[in-house]
């Protein structure tokens, strides 16, 4: 299969690539994004019966993707590394018409593992017999950080710089960087917010003295954020993973169609529903969760794409605390071609809005629907679930109550983003009704023991681990550190 560009061709960049060019070098032309030329059809009765990791063997080699067997099927048996090897995806029935998929029982908890675990080794093994090395650059508010060092530690050819804003993220989270031990690893501590760290990443890839610098070390630049196709293609799988267990379950009828509830940042994973859904999958909507950082709920629920008035707002989901949502540029592409996306998106950066026609609006209403919560309705949802339902939820997965509440009389998977080990401080907040501020470590103790949960090894050892990143610089000595570490 081919990947052709969002925003059209300059010229200059080749028309077509195959998947691992638009994996290593994933900038398209005009600042657009690789996307598939065309999507691969896939009939349900072949992925009975299958493990997970076969059937997301299946599910990739159906996109025609040029890695060989041996790479692709060392990359899938990496699910073996999640809590049941068996059953790396858990999907637990929670309500009448609800199950929820849980995406993060992999080694950094948070759902990043489902598409980075395969994703490394295959970008790995790419640059490795090609004789490349790269580097992969990561600024990060949590949860991409801990997943993006499990995935790439010491691994060939690939050497990982990530930083993150000092006190700008959780314990748990800050800790899972921090002790992460790898000789191709480099962690750095910014004084500044997640938007300083973000910023500090974008002038050092516009920065041609950097550029040099890398070039004499031969060392090349790539992504691994989540508009790299490596990761998208990884995120179609789970959607047929959660059908087969409804059907399985009975809880659908051969054919029948589902909702799936994404809690939703950069779109990457209700992108890979709605690309399941155009594979044959039968999905009815594609309901977009988000926090009070509610611009994919404008977009879809009234046409308007509008940062003018927005300031990034800090919530309980901060994962989700994201304004230009960068995924959403491969829907509009698959609905309404690469001109008009080019259009919308040079007025985005421009003007800093765009606005859908009418019936663009309609159309893509025909796929998707969107609502939002506030910290306080997140609040309300964990404390309702854990006491009514037995079921604990992570801040970021609670937001897709609300939507659920809507779509009640049909059948619905919830997405479940991060356990609750990596936010507990606010679960604890939720269950208590008050406002006091524990320590991760304790606030971790004290859920666990209320509600007889368990707090998985991977967490627990973190507070015992040495700290081998303790550098943290102002934002202007980035440059520096990185170097010094290549
Ligand atoms: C990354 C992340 C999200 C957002 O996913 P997107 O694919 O970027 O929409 C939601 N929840 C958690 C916990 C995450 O880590």
């Amino acid at each position: 299969m081919v990947f052709v560009e969002s925003r059209g061709n300059d010229g200059k960049r080749p028309k077509e690539v195959s998947f691992s060019q638009a994996i290593l070098n994933p900038s398209a032309s005009f600042g657009g994004l690789y996307v598939p030329k065309s999507l691969p059809r896939i009939d349900l009765e072949e992925l009975k019966g299958k493990s997970y990791k076969e059937l997301a063997y299946t599910v990739v080699k159906k996109f025609g993707v040029d890695i060989e067997d041996e790479i692709l099927k060392e990359a899938v048996n990496l699910y073996e590394r999640f809590d049941d090897p068996n059953n790396p995806v858990p999907v637990v029935e929670v309500d009448e018409n609800l199950c929820v998929s849980e995406l993060y029982h992999g080694p950094t908890r948070a759902f990043k593992d489902m598409a980075l675990q395969p994703f490394g080794y295959i970008l790995s093994s790419l640059a490795k017999k090609r004789g490349e090395n790269y580097l992969i650059l990561a600024a990060t508010s949590g949860d991409t950080g801990p997943a993006t060092l499990e995935s790439f530690k010491n691994r060939d050819n690939i050497k990982v710089a990530c930083i993150y804003p000092q006190g700008g993220t959780s314990d748990v989270q800050r800790l899972q960087m921090v002790t992460e031990d790898g000789k191709n690893l480099k962690v750095i501590g910014i004084k500044g917010d997640f938007d300083d760290a973000q910023n500090a990443l974008k002038n050092l890839l516009g920065s041609k003295r950097f550029k040099e610098s890398l070039e004499e070390k031969g060392i090349k630049l790539s992504a691994a954020n989540s508009v790299n196709f490596g990761r998208i293609i990884f995120q179609t799988v789970y959607h047929f993973h959660s059908y087969l267990q409804l059907l399985q379950k009975g809880k659908l009828k051969e054919g029948q169609k589902v909702n799936l509830i994404v809690p939703s940042g950069n779109f990457g994973n209700a992108l890979g529903g709605y690309y399941a859904k155009k594979m044959g999958l039968p999905v009815d909507k594609i309901l977009i969760a988000s926090n009070e950082n509610n611009i994919l709920t404008e977009l879809i629920n009234e046409g308007r794409y509008d940062l003018r008035n927005r300031a990034l707002k800090k919530t309980t989901s901060p994962a989700m605390d994201i304004l230009k949502s960068s995924n959403v540029e491969r829907v509009l592409y698959d609905k309404f071609g690469p001109k008009r996306t080019k259009e919308l998106m040079d007025m985005l950066n421009e003007k800093n809005y765009y606005e859908l026609t009418k019936e663009e609006l309609e159309a893509l209403r025909e796929d998707f629907d969107a609502d939002f919560c506030t910290d306080e309705e997140i609040k309300r949802y964990i404390k309702e679930y854990a006491l009514d339902k037995n079921y604990l939820l992570d801040p970021h997965t609670a937001t897709t109550l609300k939507l659920y509440e809507k779509y009640k009389s049909a059948p619905n998977v919830a997405y479940s983003t991060a356990e609750w080990t990596k936010f507990a401080p606010t679960v604890l907040k939720a269950l208590e009704g008050e406002d006091k501020a524990y320590p991760d470590k304790e606030a971790l103790e004290i859920i666990s023991q209320r509600l007889g949960v368990k707090i998985p090894k991977v967490i627990l050892e973190l507070f015992e681990k040495p700290v081998v990143h303790d550098t943290v610089v102002e934002k202007e000595d980035i440059e520096k550190e990185i170097l010094k570490f290549l």
